[in-house]
């Protein structure tokens, strides 16, 4: 471990609380407080955050702005700051976290999926390696986050790394889902600052497009994903989204760090959201949190059990498993509570079986972080069927408010819930294999069972779920690990150019 203390930057889309679409803004505003105060033999490191500042971000502070060259245009951006408070174990610290803006690109409804990705977000990378020197603060590592800050490894790599600030800074890169990649036209090249001879297999190119994914996990020191079995899965034909070979290649470099969650954020003890606080040794006020929740659903107030789903709506989150076993579901004495986004088949699907069930189905369309809270508090059973789930963060959260999860065993899923064993009594939750729902039905009716046939053994699973630790801590030492690794990498590649 590192006898001082590193600078770390760690760059991202998105990251609580100043934006959120899914567990990577959960990753980027709480990792860095677990690095920002771990350490093994010295007070913490230096670590700040990197973002856009999007529409709608509020109280940030101008620092300084500079010209950035955009090839046809020459955009300029400008950094703002703000703070997050970092306790741990303690210590009080502030992140500062640097949001670079932009009138043209980040001035918009929504955070994604505009014609001009390519272009923003390589405005986004160039940008942050251009602040730092003004900024004067040299960081021994640039933590990267999914395609979006694929491009800074290359720059780093290429023309910056012969820009004696740079020489000596390591790059991680981290995969937080594999499918979204940011494959774009071939003429993105010249954003990127590379000619043509870049455009080969062995390179940037991926199949006729420039991949922005690729670009990170190519020329990063280090790469990880955020999971020990997903990482191994990305390998795969099946599920490495045609990047399984590059990953194969660069295996030695890829490692599965699970992610944490925020202990002191999600405490069923403390937590302002929820409707009556409790912890493991009170889970009696747990039924409270349901009954108001079955209220706010209008939903009727009575003790049966309720099951809850948090998720995206999209395909890899299983909702065609969950969309096969509601029928099933509300032909018994259950409730389901759904609260999720994304694609308008699922949403008007969800909106349709409400009117079809609306003594037993509750459904809100749209993201509600106060709600979510709610959810995991008052349901009793928490659903997620993921098709793939490179970590997955809704089953350790359900865990911590003392709701067991219903998981298919993939990815980070598979690394966090292990079955229930009515033999034994281990486990923390229910899990399933195939994809497929009745496998998925099979277990959600052990689940029920002993939720309802044994009170005893089912309070001593939510004890267990709630006692166990997935905080930050331990994946922080093993990120600290990581960075020493991607620094030596980088000390090899100084000396052979
Ligand atoms: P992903 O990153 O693939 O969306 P994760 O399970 O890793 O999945 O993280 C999802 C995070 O987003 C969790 O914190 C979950 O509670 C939250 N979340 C998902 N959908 C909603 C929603 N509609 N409203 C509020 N929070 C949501």
């Amino acid at each position: 471990m590192f006898d001082r203390p590193l600078k770390i930057l760690f760059v991202a889309s998105e990251a609580v609380p100043f934006a959120k679409t899914g567990g990577l803004a959960d990753v980027a505003g709480s990792l860095p407080k677990a690095l920002a105060t771990v350490s093994n033999n010295h007070s913490g490191n230096d670590v700040r955050i990197a973002l856009p500042h999007y529409k709608g971000i509020e109280g940030t502070k101008y620092l300084i702005d500079f010209p950035v060259n955009m090839i046809t245009r020459t955009e300029s951006a400008i950094i703002r700051e703000a703070a997050i408070e970092a306790k741990y174990n303690g210590e009080h610290r502030l992140i500062p976290v640097y949001l670079v803006d932009n009138h043209h690109y980040f001035y918009r409804d929504g955070m994604y999926m505009f014609a001009d990705e390519a272009a923003r977000f390589a405005f986004f990378c160039h940008a942050v390696l251009e602040m730092l020197p003004k900024l004067n603060w040299q960081p021994d590592i640039i933590h990267c986050n999914d395609w979006q800050t694929g491009p800074i490894p290359l720059f780093l790599k290429t023309k910056l790394f012969q820009h004696s600030f740079y020489r000596k800074t390591a790059t991680i890169f981290t995969i937080h889902n594999l499918q979204y990649q940011g494959n774009f036209p071939k003429e993105v090249l010249s954003l990127l600052g590379v000619d043509d001879s870049y455009f080969t297999p062995d390179s940037l190119e991926f199949y006729g497009t420039v991949s922005y994914i690729k670009t990170g996990i190519l020329f990063a020191d280090a790469i990880n994903t955020v999971s020990k079995t997903y990482a191994t899965e990305i390998q795969k034909p099946e599920t490495g989204e045609r990047l399984d070979g590059l990953l194969r290649k660069r295996s030695r470099d890829l490692y599965g760090i699970i992610n944490g969650i925020n202990y002191h954020e999600f405490n069923p003890k403390t937590d302002p959201r929820i409707y009556r606080n409790y912890d493991q040794n009170s889970f009696e006020n747990k039924k409270e949190n349901k009954y108001y929740l079955q209220k706010e659903f209008n939903l009727p107030v009575k003790d049966v059990p309720v099951l809850g789903i948090i998720s995206r709506l999209v395909d890899q989150k299983g909702l065609d498993l969950i969309a096969g076993v509601i029928e099933e579901l509300m032909e018994l004495e259950v409730q389901l509570l759904i609260l999720g986004s994304g694609e308008r088949y699922y949403e008007d699907l969800f909106k349709e079986l409400k009117n079809r069930f609306p003594e037993k189905l509750g459904v809100y369309i749209g993201f509600n972080a106060i709600l979510a809270q709610r959810i995991y508090a008052g349901s009793d059973i928490f659903l997620m069927p993921s098709k793939y789930e490179p970590c997955g963060l809704g089953q350790l959260i359900a865990m911590r408010y003392g709701t067991i999860p219903v998981v298919r065993a993939t990815g980070g899923l598979a690394d966090t819930v292990n079955n229930y064993n009515p033999l034994t009594g281990s486990g923390n939750g229910f899990t399933f294999t195939g994809y497929n729902h009745k496998d998925f039905y099979f277990v959600i009716e052990q689940a029920l069972n002993l939720y309802q046939e044994n009170h005893a053994q089912w309070h001593k699973l939510v004890k267990i779920a709630m006692e166990l630790d997935f905080s930050w801590a331990r994946s922080a030492i093993e990120y600290l690990q990581l960075y020493q690794e991607a620094l030596s990498r980088n000390k090899m590649f100084a000396k052979t150019v």
